[in-house]
């Protein structure tokens, strides 16, 4: 069956009695080439840096993507919230004996303990047409649970999102979402796809990118509690200073001593937030950190 041929689609969803929700973010991918090259891109990193070959789809839909990753990865876990695609992915999904399929909210997950019960200690990728309405808590909880054993992140997401997350410190779409995610792993763009590959399509063209996960962080950073304070202090009021806008938010250093801070990093008093990439961050957290615990 392919399930990327328009008429399947719509006939599965017919015979089911049930229809693409546009709540769940469901836009289904209608060329085989694309589900394709994502599972491609996503085994083929996974396979270069660790021997397992293990990975967490999020929203498998009827199954496009699925059934490209059940080819190639030895164990496929699905987490779908939809009720009414489970019965559709029993019937198109029934080949492969290497797919497990949960119907749960992805986002209500304990991760680590549903990491251990399904893939063990074996490391593990994360692949996806993401439901765009919620791709940042999806993508920030991945990063911030199962440490360590994610190797990296082969999502689809609005061309804008791309944008955000692929940006350096000298872009303007570069915030607090780039900067806490270049604490994690590096970001690039593998290629876009426009809205006529989905039914129904979306408003918006789409890109697919790649997070590669560091096994062990480069920043030396005391509390990441403080760091992650610092960074969205940073970016709150985009258009005031780093002072200004880190003064309103962080409460255990006065106005005063925080600019002899930011002088001591190295940074100009007028610079904003947005111009430091995440080693900065790293770096200025760590003092702030110390004022805080003084
Ligand atoms: N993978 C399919 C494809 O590429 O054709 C469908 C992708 S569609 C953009 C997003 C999928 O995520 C839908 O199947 C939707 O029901 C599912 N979804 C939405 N919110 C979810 C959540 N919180 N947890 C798990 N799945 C979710």
């Amino acid at each position: 069956m392919n399930l990327c041929d328009i008429k399947t689609v719509k006939n599965l969803l017919k015979r089911y009695s049930t229809d693409t929700k546009k709540g769940f973010g469901q836009n289904f991918l209608i060329n085989q080439s694309i589900p394709y090259d994502i599972a491609k891109e996503s085994f083929n990193y996974h396979t270069s840096v660790c021997d397992s070959a293990c990975v967490l789809e999020i929203g498998p839909g009827i199954g496009a993507l699925t059934s490209e990753l059940c080819q190639r990865y030895d164990k496929v876990v699905a987490v779908e919230i939809d009720k009414s695609l489970i019965p559709i992915l029993s019937e198109t999904m029934a080949d492969f004996d290497n797919l497990t399929i949960i119907n749960d909210d992805f986002l209500k997950i304990e991760l680590d303990s549903f990491l251990d019960e399904h893939f063990g200690s074996a490391s593990v990728s994360v692949c996806a047409n993401l439901p765009y309405y919620i791709t940042t808590p999806i993508i920030m909880k991945i990063l911030e649970s199962g440490k360590g054993r994610f190797t990296s992140i082969t999502v689809m997401v609005q061309k804008e999102v791309a944008d955000r997350l692929c940006a350096t410190s000298r872009d303007s779409e570069y915030g607090a979402i780039t900067a806490s995610i270049n604490y994690y792993g590096r970001v690039s763009r593998l290629f876009d796809v426009a809205p006529d590959n989905f039914l129904p399509p979306p408003s918006v063209t789409s890109s697919v990118i790649r997070i590669e996960l560091f096994k062990e962080c480069p920043y030396f950073v005391s509390d990441e509690k403080t760091l992650f304070e610092v960074i969205s202090g940073a970016f709150a009021q985009r258009r005031k200073t780093l002072l200004n806008s880190l003064s309103s938010s962080i409460s255990w250093v006065s106005k005063a001593r925080l600019a002899e801070v930011i002088e001591e990093c190295g940074f100009e008093l007028t610079i904003r937030g947005e111009r430091l990439s995440i080693e900065e961050l790293c770096a200025l957290a760590n003092k702030l950190y110390e004022e805080k615990i003084k």
